[in-house]
Parts: C-alpha cells; structure tokens; sequence
C-alpha cells in the first residue's frame, strides 16, 4: 500500500503525527510517509497552504490520509469527490492528542487495518464501525495481496447474508481467514470460494479469485517499438481473453503476463498488461524448454504449475498454479532508468512524477547531497551515491544495474536536462553497443530548473528572450564562454549564468562580467538566487554596477537583465518586483 500522508493543522499534533510516521517509516512498506503540516503554523515535512485542496489533491491521486482534527473537517473537505466508491483510497481522522483513531473512508482499501495498527501504536482502541469486521475480526471483502474479490456488489449481498446470521463453507485455501470469527458450517447454503474459475452468477457464494494464472504470450519481438501498430495490444488482450474463457478461468486470476526478452521493448506487450492491471515479466528460455510459448513458462516459473492445452494457435500459452504466484518470483521484470530533476530543493517544487520515481525505484543514484534532498527513502532502497565528478561513470552503473531488471533512478538537481545527468546518461546510451542497456525502458522526468525557481521569486526576469549558460569551463573551452557571452549580451538577451563561480574557477566570473559591461549598462538589473527552495535560500536584486564575484558562490544562480529588464516596488509590504516586459520598443 503506499504510505499515508499524516496532516496536521497546528503544533499541538506534531507529537502524534510523528509517533503514527515512526510506525510506517520502520515497515518496509512505509514508503516516503511525510507529515504535512499547514504552512505558518507548524514545520514538517511537506508544507501546504489550504487544508480543503490540500486533502482533496492527495485523495485524488489514491494517497492514504491519517488527518489529525476533527472527523468533521476531513468529510466536508473530502465530500465533493466521494461519488465514485471504487477509487477510494483509506481516510482516517485521528484526535491531536492520539486519544481517538476513527477510521472513514476506504474500507475497501484497507481503512480498517490502519486503524488498528495505528490504534495500537497508540495504545487506544480504534472506532472500527463496519458490522461485518465487528462481527467478524476480518474484513471479508478485502482479500490479501494476491487475491481479487469476483464481484463486490455480490460480496455485499453476502456478508449481509452472513450479518442476518446464516453460516459459510469455505472452499478452496484462504489462510487468511483462519483466525476470522466467521460462522462456519460444512453443510451452510453460503459458500466462500477460492478458485480461479470464473464466477457463474451463483448468489450464494462470494467468488475470491487467487493470482494463480500466467500467461505466456508471443510479442512482435526485437525492435517492435518502431513497427508495431495500433491495436496489436488489444489483439493480444483479446488473445489471452480467449484462453482464460476457453478454460473457464477469471481474467482476475492472471497474475502477470510473461513474453520472450526479446521482446522488451514491444509496446503492445505493456499495454496489455497494463489492461489486465498485471505486471508483465520477461523470460530467456533454454534449448532444453521446448517450444514457444510454453517454453516461456519453463524459463520463468519456479513453483509447481500445469500447462494448460491450447486448441487455437493463438500465440497464448497458460498456466495454472494451486497457489497464488508472486509476479515477482517470475522470470524478469523489464529495467527501468528514470532520470528526474528534484527542483530547486523544497519538496513542493518536485514534480509529482519525479516523486512517484522516487517511490517506486529500487535503486537510487546521484550525489550524495541531492540524494540526501530526495529522501526520505524506502528502507529496502538501494541508494548509490557519488562524488560529484564521476558522471558518466554514474551513468554507466545507472544502465548496468537497469538492465539487470532493477527499477533505477538518477537524480539531478533543478531539470536533469540543464547542465546535468540527462545528457550523460543519453552519451553512455548511445555510445553502448550492449543491446541488454537498449533494452531498459528509459524516461526522463523533467524539474524545476534554478534560473526558473530564481526567476519567480523576483518576478518575471525571463518574460523575455533569455539564454541559460555555464560559466563552467571544465567541459568546454574558454574560449567558447567568452564568444557565446558577448554574442548574448550584443543580442540584449537575458542571461542566467549556471556554474557562475567555485574554488577551482575563481577568475572566470569577474571576466565574463568584464565582457557582459562591454554591452549593458551598470544600471541593469541583476537577480542573484542563493539556495532557492533551500533552507536559507536568499534572493536579492541589484544592478550591474553594484555586482561583484564576491556576491556570488557556487550555490548562486546569477541572472543579468537586459536592457528593458525592470524593477518596481508595490503592494501593503512594499515588494520589490523585477520583470522583462514581453515587449520591445
Ligand atoms: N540541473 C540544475 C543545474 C545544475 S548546475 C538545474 O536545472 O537547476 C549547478 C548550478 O545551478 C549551481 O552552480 C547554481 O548556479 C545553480 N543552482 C542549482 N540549484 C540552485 C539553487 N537551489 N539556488 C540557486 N542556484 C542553484
């Protein structure tokens, strides 16, 4: 499950909020859970500025809420987008001082468990209210990982069946209703029944399908990422579709979808999968598992399984396990490297999709303090950290460990494509002849760059044509800073300067200013950005005249106006706003 967001609304709950964040930050599953807290009242991990839209973003994007105030407020906040039950992810109210753990919404999603885990770090009782977990000490609708109810509005029916005091039989293995209080009868009319058969409508049995099916599918093979057309991913769904029918199996059965490694990049093979809502995982077969596809299913499957016969040559092979298969323990997973940018610094200025990376990588890699800035971590995570230097070596070991199946993360600060890890990565890529590192699924998440996070807080800087350049010249030629620095400054271009300044290039930024004076005038306005999104982070504004290379660090983002660039001071506090009107007299 992913980790919940505990929000507070003053001091007086930080101590709770922290205690139920120990509780998910020490299990494994305890990805990233971060106390929100209402910005101007109280600091932790993620600020946010108005509670209403604050709950219902993490609502819609399916993240638990552990809310610490009253019921009351977190249903009138969440209330607009409570029409869809299916969505619904866990929604708790716990009181400030941890006194009360009420569980509200999400029972689907396993509302009520959190609520006794957090009720008993707690050491309270939690308000469980559903009758048939009362009654029960288990919630029969909401199967463990691996297991898929058939029907809910059936499952329904028949825990009030159950509730109006008849008794089940259970068939098939569900371990995890062993310790359930349930009103057991070899000889009851109700049935609770694990099978991967699908459900024949019969009402009085609630239908619980164990992930127990594989299928083996043939894609289009090496390089289908270009050719494949439209469709061919509703054909293979319509192909496994036709399997699971032919022997009677649900499509909630599949565990995973399973197709040659050859066929890694073949993106009609993740479409259908992502159609199932299975993961979909790679095998290498040998000489000695025979034909394709069956030979597959040798290659990945390390549990007792039978082929099932096909009577079509559909290019779909199944197989049918008695237990439920972790798709983890088939064959391969595809490698993933996901470069992202982290924003200046504050968590608020990532990206959502930087943050779901981070979230779901196995393995991190990148300095050590940008590392530091991505946290907090996983415990199971792999972080790899680094001297800054060693960047096309990171690089390389980013793409070795992806394609060994591993879900790898690189993280830049700022975008990963301005002066930092997108470009290395895609050097190592194209000068790899290894078709294992062609293979890994790569995507770049783009960030919040420095000169764009500086230029907001001043205002608009950059509402003109503006170029970004490194004054570094540890990658290029001097020679070529100092054209490209009077061609900008002749073309009155707005300048932010990246690498403006450090111990080993101590001269390079008095010269390039000396250069930039020969063009603007000492009245233009200058933007220096320390540390923005950082603690500490400072921003001021003055001119050119009055700029000096002491001002400046490496942690400095230097943007030079241009000759229309402004500043003016308004507003009750007096703010002084810098901007380059989009137009030219
Ligand atoms: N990829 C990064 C830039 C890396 S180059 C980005 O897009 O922002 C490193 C330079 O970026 C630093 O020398 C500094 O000039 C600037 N920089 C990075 N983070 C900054 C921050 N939080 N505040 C001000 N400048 C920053």
């Amino acid at each position: 499950m992913m980790a919940p967001a505990i929000v507070i609304l003053g001091a007086g709950a930080l101590a709770t909020a922290r205690r139920i964040q120990a509780l998910y930050v020490e299990r494994d599953a305890g990805a990233n859970c971060q106390v929100h807290a209402l910005q101007g009242r109280v600091d932790a991990d993620v600020p946010f500025t108005e509670l209403g839209a604050h709950l219902c973003e993490l609502y819609a994007r399916g993240t638990p809420i552990v809310a610490l105030c009253a019921a009351g407020i977190v249903i009138r906040c969440v209330a607009p987008l409570l029409s869809n039950k299916g969505v619904e992810p866990p929604v708790l109210a716990v009181a400030e001082d941890g006194s009360a753990v009420v569980p509200l919404l999400g029972g689907l999603a396993g509302v009520n468990v959190m609520a006794r885990e957090i009720a008993a770090a707690l050491a309270v009782p939690p308000a469980i209210t559903t009758s048939g977990e009362l009654r029960f000490g288990t919630c029969v609708l909401n199967p463990p990982d691996g297991y898929a109810l058939a029907d809910i509005g059936q499952g329904k029916r028949f825990v009030s069946d159950l509730l109006a005091g008849e008794s089940t039989r259970i068939e098939g293995a569900a371990p995890w209703l062993d310790d359930a209080q349930l009103p057991r009868a070899a000889s009851a009319r109700l049935a609770i029944r694990v099978t991967p058969r699908a459900w024949n409508g019969r009402e009085d049995e609630l239908v619980i399908h164990p992930r127990s099916v594989v299928a083996a599918v043939i894609g289009a093979g090496a390089g289908a990422g270009a050719g494949a057309g439209a469709g061919a991913g509703a054909e293979i769904v319509a192909c496994v579709r036709d399997a699971l029918d032919a022997h009677g199996l649900a499509p909630l059965s599949l565990a995973a979808l399973l197709a040659s490694s050859d066929c890694m990049a073949d993106p009609a093979l993740a479409e259908a999968a992502a159609s199932f809502n299975v993961p979909l995982r790679f095998a290498q077969p040998r000489p000695e598992d025979g034909e394709p596809p069956a030979n597959l299913l040798h290659a990945a499957l390390r549990i007792p399984y039978e082929i099932l016969p096909n009577d079509k040559d559909t290019g779909v092979t199944l197989a049918l396990a008695p237990l439920a298969i972790d798709p983890a323990t088939i064959g391969r997973a595809r490698g993933r490297l996901t470069v992202i940018g982290l924003g200046p610094g504050s968590a608020d200025l990532m990206v959502p999709a930087a943050r779901r990376a981070l979230d779901e990588a196995s393995d991190i890699l990148g300095y050590d303090t940008y590392v530091k800035m991505a946290g907090p971590l996983r415990t199971g995570q792999r972080v790899h950290g680094t001297d800054n230097r060693e960047e096309m070596q990171r690089a390389r070991h980013a793409f070795e460990l992806a394609s060994e199946g591993r879900s790898v993360v690189m993280v830049s600060s700022g975008d990963p494509g301005v002066f930092a890890m997108a470009a290395a990565v895609l050097e190592a890529l194209e000068a790899s002849q290894d078709p294992a590192w062609a293979a890994v699924e790569l995507s770049i998440v783009p960030g919040v760059s420095a000169a764009l996070a500086t230029a907001a807080q001043a205002g608009a800087p950059l509402g003109h044509d503006f170029c970004m350049l490194s004054l570094s010249d540890n990658l290029k030629p001097w020679t070529i800073i100092e054209k490209r620095l009077r061609h900008a400054a002749e073309a009155d271009l707005v300048m932010a300067f990246y690498n403006p300044i450090s111990r080993a290039r101590p001269w390079q930024l008095d010269k390039a200013l000396d250069i930039v004076r020969a063009y603007r005038a000492d009245t233009t306005q200058v933007v220096l950005g320390h540390d923005i999104g950082r603690p500490g982070g400072t921003l001021r504004t003055l001119t050119l005249g009055e700029l000096r290379s002491s001002d400046v660090d490496m942690r400095t983002m230097v943007i030079v106006g241009s000759s229309t660039t402004r500043k003016f001071t308004s507003g009750i506090d007096g703010a002084e706003w810098v901007y380059t009107p989009r137009w030219y007299e």
